[in-house]
């Protein structure tokens, strides 16, 4: 009788946040396509369980942190990672061992674990397994990050701590970046930032790195980043485009689709600020206001708990309604690819997450960029700069600036040059992951890179 040779299997590590969860599960599900079995191991907060048949064959572990729920939401993303990582050290090293201890034939054969899940690489270290980075973000915000350490011992990051005059400036070497695009966090202090990015791009024990991004995205920062790291890198992005499922932690709300399918071709504007971004009460007026004014029609994702103070919409001048009601249509979440893949949808108000962006440009839906934070700011001068299928909107938001905006992308000729531009990097992408494209080409090598471990 023939032996079958045992599946490999394959430990992965994910963020517990929302789009962090997506590109992984992205990413697990197309190594799952190549034949090798999935384990993964994810804290107890934000813990992904899929009822559908998607996932079936997938084992689900849980590390047994014990993190306060509320650590996520007041850290938030920069110092909650932090304490994620020495919080997990140790109850990862249980989790694995007794994964060791259980395994029959299908022996884990690696571990690739999220950039900021660091912590995993200790312990896979210990056990003598191989790890893997697995960038969610893009390889601009990566080199963005080798290069932090070197900047700041130059004393070239003190813009950034005493911004006034210099933060319109192009940083060196990373055009078209200026100090202000860097990925820092309004949430964090410049030092644990770059605490956090030392363990991000440490990749002493690490065989590879694989981004969730394409070269014809990112050809320079990519060979930049390939000649900074001496270990292979693999852009096998956009994964949405490679392997789709529903990875939804929300429960989405499609009645938005029935309302797309009663609006023109191109004429709505999809508002969306993903998972964490938080929202003071009066931008959320100043939005609805020059949404309103806009003429504009607009479907609007409010995720409860992003406006401060609020559960949902709360907290809100009863004016709100009135500016919405009309040509508006609000959400808790909405199945934003669907959204965006919906003819009726010619525009995108976006905070700029990198799944957001990937998302928008393979749709072919031009973007007014509206960064929070870290990673956003880069893709949104990026939008804006280099791919020019976006339009970034800076400073505070005031209402005639949220109108005007809307105006340029919506209506005329400005708008209508940046969807052709969209709509052919759309091309671009798809043809990246297609057979021969780059992004197959590069996964191809990393699948027989992970059979030769
Ligand atoms: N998303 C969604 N429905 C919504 C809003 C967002 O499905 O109503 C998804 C979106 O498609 C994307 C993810 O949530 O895949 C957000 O990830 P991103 O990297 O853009 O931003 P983050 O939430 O990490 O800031």
């Amino acid at each position: 009788m023939e032996v079958k040779p045992a599946r490999r299997r394959v430990l992965l590590v994910p963020v517990p946040a929302q789009g962090h969860i997506s590109s992984m599960m992205q990413l697990a599900k197309t190594l799952h396509s190549k034949g090798f079995s999935i384990t993964i191991a994810q804290t107890k907060f934000n813990y992904f369980s899929s009822p559908s048949d998607d996932f079936a064959d997938f084992q689900f572990v849980t590390i047994p942190e014990s993190l306060p729920e509320t650590d996520f939401e007041n850290l938030r993303p920069g110092l909650f990672f932090l304490k994620l990582n020495k919080e997990c050290r140790v109850s990862f090293k249980d989790c694995l061992s007794q994964l060791l201890l259980q395994q029959s034939n299908e022996k884990i054969s690696c571990v690739i674990y999220d950039e900021f899940m660091y912590f995993a690489k200790a312990a896979a270290k210990e056990f003598k397994l191989p790890n893997v980075i697995f960038s969610t973000m893009n390889a601009t915000t990566f080199v963005c990050r080798t290069v932090f350490e070197k900047l700041n011992a130059n004393n070239v990051l003190a813009p950034l701590k005493d911004s006034k005059g210099k933060e319109n400036e192009l940083v060196p070497g990373l055009h078209p970046l200026r100090y202000k695009d860097l990925p820092t966090s309004k949430f964090a202090p410049l030092e644990k930032i770059l605490k956090l990015y030392r363990h991000t791009v440490d990749i002493q024990a690490v065989s590879s790195v694989i981004i969730n991004t394409t070269s014809c995205l990112e050809s320079s920062s990519l060979s930049c980043l390939q000649q900074q790291l001496d270990i292979p890198i693999y852009p096998i992005g956009p994964l949405h485009m490679v392997a789709s499922a529903p990875t939804s932690l929300l429960e989405e709300n499609k009645s938005c689709i029935e309302w797309l399918n009663k609006q023109k071709r191109d004429s709505v504007i999809f508002v969306s600020l993903g998972s964490l971004a938080l929202m003071e009460t009066n931008e959320v007026m100043e939005m609805a206001s020059g949404l309103d004014s806009s003429n504009q029609h607009f479907l609007w994702v409010i995720k409860p708990g992003s406006i401060r103070g609020s559960e949902w919409m709360e907290s809100l001048p009863e004016e709100f309604s009135r500016m919405v009601s009309g040509r508006g249509y609000v959400v808790k979440w909405a199945p934003q690819k669907e959204v965006l893949a919906h003819p009726a949808v010619g525009g995108f108000w976006s905070h700029c997450g990198w799944n957001s962006t990937l998302e928008s440009i393979g749709e072919g839906v031009p973007v007014i960029c509206r960064p929070f934070s870290t990673d956003q700011k880069v893709n949104a001068r990026y939008l804006d700069c280099v791919w020019r299928t976006g339009i970034q909107v800076e400073g505070e938001l005031d209402r005639g600036e949220v109108e005007r905006a809307v105006k340029r992308l919506m209506v005329g000729e400005e708008g209508e040059e940046m969807r052709k531009r969209a709509v052919c990097l759309k091309e671009k992408l798809r043809a990246s992951v297609r057979d021969g494209g780059s992004s197959h080409n590069s996964l191809h090598k990393f699948v027989q890179f992970m059979k030769s471990l």
